[in-house]
């Protein structure tokens, strides 16, 4: 007699830094864990990157559901920030969610949802299901966020704010006031009222999936496990399930990717601020002439600079001498044109990083792309900008050492000389140790993920407790 494969639902939220690993998780839990996923989206009208990614090659017994396209411009306000906008749209697709799994005819064991989902465990436990949260991001964020609640105001107002006081979160790295995510420095943003709730309903799950691994984090990862000496609010197991990263597609012909193979071994830096990243005028003024002064080989990845400045006018001449956009110095294509690639639309991430012509990678330090420079052995520039990317910056530079990152205070303009230096110190014989350091994650990394090993038996404990849940 053929038995029946358990059933697992996961909800993502629209970022693509979040959906690229919800993706690979249901891909591991159907391939190597004998599930049915199904993975519902949380869809906006303009998810076009989105529709990109869905198209690429999934197992049979994956499924992936769009919810219906979720409206919220009458619930915010041009200043709304994007990760409060995230927050509402989960909140806004939780009737069709429950539509949904109600709908299905065998009800699922388990809803896995990504960070921002957590309000989807009152689905979960209507329609008796197990509940978990998958971090996108590190047991580090993963500390501060359940530690939130029970952070004094008073610290967090006084001591941290005022004074620029270190956060304290117990049994890990201490959080240095300028490595903190604007939320947590502003109590008066929508975005930190949704982190302490966050915070309160992610160690009511019945575990806490992250996309990291133990040799990665292990002071992290201790600390996590020892959260009833912490005092922490409930003893929600956390499950190191990584890292889960999308892999290069095999022979994927592109421009870029035909321009790579003509360049020399780890030559070419990669510079690339995530899927929405953008940086001032000016900045970018100065990324353009610091590529140039490095005299290094580069593909970069740009986007539109934000006008948020009165200055950002004065870099816009209006007519060109070439096809070099408006945002970029006069002539920076023509000049640039035997040695570096400009791409200004969605760059094919995973299999440039995986390219043996890239030897560096200047990141805003998302996630997804800090572990694909890692799985790839290639040291970072870190050039954190928003969410907890300063947090994964400094884990980078001080913790494990695979990155160097400027050291001009966030909210200056880091010069050009700087990122010529930092490319230099990455792509030059003085990176040596840092990619080193890389290629050594990069092994303990594939090792975690083996049959039999830290990450891979993780899963398989969630695995297992969905399937007792059943009986
Ligand atoms: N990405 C890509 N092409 C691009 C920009 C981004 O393939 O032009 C992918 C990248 O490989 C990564 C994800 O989008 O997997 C971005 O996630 P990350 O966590 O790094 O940053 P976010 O976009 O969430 O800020």
């Amino acid at each position: 007699m053929q038995t029946m494969k358990p059933h697992v639902t996961l909800l993502a939220s629209p970022g693509m830094g979040h959906l690229i690993p919800v993706l690979e998780l249901g891909k591991r839990l159907v391939s190597d864990h004998g599930f049915i996923a199904t993975i519902f989206v949380v869809t906006t009208n303009t998810s076009l990157s989105q529709s990109q990614l869905l198209k690429s090659p999934i197992p049979q017994l994956l499924e992936i559901v769009l919810l219906p396209p979720v409206d919220i411009s009458a619930l915010i306000n041009p200043s709304t920030g994007i990760l409060t906008q995230l927050a509402i749209m989960m909140r806004q697709a939780l009737p069709s969610l429950r539509q949904a799994i109600s709908a299905m005819r065998f009800r699922p064991t388990a809803l896995i949802v990504d960070l921002f989902g957590t309000e989807a465990f009152a689905i979960a436990e209507e329609l008796n299901m197990l509940k978990y949260v998958f971090i996108t991001s590190t047991a580090w964020f993963l500390a501060l966020t359940i530690h939130l609640p029970a952070l004094d105001a008073k610290v967090v107002e006084e001591e941290h704010v005022k004074n620029h006081e270190p956060l304290l979160i117990p049994g890990c790295s201490s959080l240095r006031f300028d490595d903190t995510f604007e939320p947590v420095l502003d109590r008066n943003n929508q975005m930190y009222v949704e982190y302490i709730r966050m915070g309160i309903e992610m160690p009511t799950a019945d575990g806490i999936l992250v996309n990291t691994w133990q040799d990665l984090e292990p002071k992290t990862l201790g600390a996590l496990g020892d959260n009833m000496k912490l005092g922490w609010v409930t003893q929600a197991p956390v499950y190191p399930i990584g890292p889960l990263i999308r892999p290069a597609e095999p022979g994927l012909s592109s421009e870029v990717l035909a321009w790579l193979d003509m360049q020399p071994q780890q030559s070419v830096v990669y510079v690339s601020f995530g899927s929405g990243g953008t940086l001032s005028a000016k900045q970018t003024t100065e990324l353009a002439w610091g590529l140039e002064l490095s005299e290094q080989r580069f593909i970069w990845v740009v986007r539109p600079p934000v006008e948020d400045d009165a200055a950002a006018a004065v870099f816009k001449t209006g007519k060109r001498s070439d096809d070099t956009p408006d945002f970029l110095p006069d002539c920076f294509l023509t000049r640039t044109q035997k040695t570096g690639l400009v791409i200004l639309k969605w760059a094919p991430q995973a299999e440039i990083l995986s390219h043996p012509s890239v030897g560096g990678f200047l990141s805003h330090c998302g996630w997804n792309s800090t572990l694909e420079s890692i799985a790839n052995g290639v040291p970072m520039i870190a050039w954190p900008l928003y969410a907890e990317q300063r947090m994964n910056a400094a884990m980078l530079t001080e913790d494990i050492g695979v990155a160097v990152r400027s050291t001009a205070n966030p909210s200056e303009v880091v010069g050009r000389e700087e990122i010529e230096s930092m490319i230099r110190e990455i792509m030059e014989k003085k990176g040596n140790a840092r990619r080193a350091r890389a290629e050594a994650l990069k092994l303990s990394g594939e090792n975690a993920l083996r049959k039999g090993a830290s990450s891979y038996n993780s899963l398989s404990h969630v695995a297992n407790d969905c399937v007792m849940s059943l009986k």
